[in-house]
């Protein structure tokens, strides 16, 4: 059995700590910061095994070093981001295996936000965690790729089973619902998912992890295709990707 807590740090990032009941081992995905991290560890009597980290952004990696330090852990990221990972022991490309006890750990390459790019995928617990790719209702900025390798790498997230649990990096759901109301209104799953995010986050509440069920019926980033959304882009018939590429500019204009 797997335990996955969550942690709010900073103004909107999440770090998650993945623990095995059966070995005792941890990992801590994206540890921005290192505090409440060992805090966490402490109140759980839990060791650290690992550090998973999906890209090199600082509020990814900002606690590598302490927690290291501290721990012992083995931090893991990509190959491509191997000079840019403080601490990394092990890099991994698409398709590696890790361990977290008994359990798989599938890496599926996701760049677009960076390049080399990460996503930690457990199959058996349906469970994705996949930094700044894939958020709720939204995706992450075009940092270092393009538009195409974006959208190829959500076309591969998506491809995942539709129970897929989406623990995305941040907390910008509501921001990017009122995006995705914008070009997308009659959207009946998404206004039911906006009453749910409102009531959530009037209560501090978390709206990640979403599901990847839900992402496909509001995400317009996985919606390229939606009529609706051509429509009011006056891109009838056009590409998937001509839609994908203005949403994407329209959003950083937003
Ligand atoms: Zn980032
Ligand atoms: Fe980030």
């Amino acid at each position: 059995m797997l335990e996955i807590q969550q942690l709010p740090v900073l103004n909107d990032n999440y770090i998650y700590l993945i623990h095995d009941l059966d070995s005792g081992e941890t990992a801590a995905v994206d540890p921005a910061v290192s505090e409440p991290v060992l805090a966490a560890l402490k109140l759980n009597n839990w060791q650290l095994s690992y550090v998973f980290n999906t890209h090199h952004h600082a509020d990814h990696i900002g606690g590598n070093l302490v927690l290291k330090k501290q721990t012992a852990c083995h931090i893991i990221g990509s190959e491509a981001d191997r000079q840019r990972i403080p601490g990394i022991d092990q890099g991994v490309i698409e398709g590696d295996c890790l361990n977290l006890g008994k359990h798989t750990i599938q890496i599926i390459e996701c760049s677009g936000h960076t390049q080399g790019h990460i996503a930690f995928y457990i199959p058996e617990f349906d469970a994705l965690f996949c930094g700044d790719t894939l958020f709720a209702i939204g995706c992450g900025r075009l940092f270092e790729g393009s538009a195409e390798q974006m959208q190829q790498s959500l076309r591969k997230l998506t491809a995942l089973p539709l129970a897929t649990k989406i623990y995305c990096a941040h907390e910008y759901t509501a921001a990017n619902a009122r995006f995705a109301f914008s070009v997308e209104p009659d959207n009946a799953d998404l206004q039911q998912a906006i009453g749910r995010i409102k009531h959530l986050r009037a209560n501090n509440q978390p709206t990640v992890p979403t599901t990847l069920q839900q992402e496909i019926a509001t995400n317009p980033f996985l919606r390229a295709n939606s009529p609706e959304i051509q429509e009011n882009l006056a891109m009838q018939g056009a590409t998937e990707l001509a839609v994908f590429t203005e949403l994407r500019e329209r959003k950083n204009r937003f």
